[in-house]
């Protein structure tokens, strides 16, 4: 089968790889559609230890089955493999998985013509739904969750609650459309790369900063800030727009440190929460909330065929993508 496979930092190769067998409880998609992720950019930066070359990237994916069960039929993945057995999945938090792999990490992902996976990882998709859709599943699933989280700990309503996000990228930009189905009608997205802002104003239909531009929401005056970025002056931004008893959702993770104003914390009682990725409860829910058109019409989003996957690596690399997310067509 042909795959983009990652061959050394800022390099992907279109090439001739082995085809996946299944494995027992296993089963082979045909790819049908795979979304290029902000973490397969990272690991393509070589800023991942986790995900080393060679290696087949790509975990946003929807497929056919043709081999094993379920022949025929066409889902979305939990790109996480999880234990199903510890304390975390047994509480439905199967995210947390002492014992998770992932799919593009430690096993070959989806940009590919096949790929196998476990029976267990896999998320059924209506009939309708196509391919490109269903294979946002996964970035939709991530703000989804990012969102869930948040209103849990917020004081006041979505609907009655002022909201920045802090980076127009897919998870910032599926994070305001979704507040927007939330009945939010009170937000702005920060975003330094122009032609970004520009997809957002345009297909989100939200307000847009240029924080490069010294353009802030109004200091302390957001109920809920969500950090799509994870970038040192991000998290200060972050704090600095956020209201006294409000919240920051932190879901992007560019540095992993930085100092943090404990004192404002404290005395502004400002709720702190970080987030990672979906639970499988999640991802059904997404492709729900993606079939009814919660996230919109999508025409934001891009294809391109994977034969020319190592162009959009460089396009998205160069900041010369206009959309925010690539989806890749075998
Ligand atoms: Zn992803
Ligand atoms: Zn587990």
């Amino acid at each position: 089968m042909k795959a983009l496979v990652y061959t050394k930092p800022l390099e992907v190769t279109y090439r001739d790889e082995a085809d996946p067998q299944a494995a027992a409880g296993e089963v082979v998609l045909k790819i049908d559609a795979v979304g290029i992720c902000g973490s397969d950019m990272h690991a393509y930066h070589g800023h991942d230890p986790r995900r080393n070359p060679p290696l087949i990237l790509g975990h946003e994916l929807a497929g056919t089955v043709v081999a094993g069960p379920f022949l025929g039929k066409r889902f979305t993945a939990n790109p996480l493999i999880t234990c199903g057995t510890c304390e975390f999945c047994v509480q439905g938090r199967n995210n947390l998985c002492a014992n998770r792999t992932m799919v593009g990490m430690t096993r070959p992902g989806a940009f590919a013509e096949r790929m196998s996976i476990p029976v267990g990882s896999l998320v059924e998709i209506p009939t309708g739904m196509d391919a490109r859709t269903a294979a946002l599943t996964e970035p939709a699933a991530t703000a989804l969750h990012a969102l869930n989280l948040s209103m849990r700990a917020m004081q006041r309503p979505l609907p009655e609650s002022r909201l920045l996000v802090i980076g127009g990228g897919a998870i910032g930009m599926l994070t305001a459309l979704l507040a927007r189905d939330y009945g939010c009608r009170d937000l702005r997205v920060a975003e330094t790369n122009a032609l970004r802002r520009g997809s957002v104003a345009k297909h989100a239909g939200v307000a847009v900063l240029d924080p490069a531009k010294g353009e802030a929401a109004e200091a302390g005056g957001m109920d809920l800030v969500v950090d799509a970025v994870g970038a040192k002056a991000t998290r200060a931004a972050a704090f600095a727009a956020v209201k006294p008893g409000g919240v920051i959702m932190h879901v992007g993770l560019q540095d992993w440190a930085s100092e943090i104003d404990m004192r404002r914390l404290t005395l502004a009682e400002i709720t702190l929460l970080g987030t990672y990725t979906y639970t499988t409860a999640d991802l059904r829910a997404t492709v729900a909330a993606l079939d009814a058109g919660a996230f919109g019409d999508l025409a934001w989003v891009e294809e391109r065929p994977l034969a020319e996957g190592a162009l959009a690596f460089r396009d998205l690399h160069e900041g010369r993508a206009v959309s925010a997310k690539i989806v890749l067509r075998p």
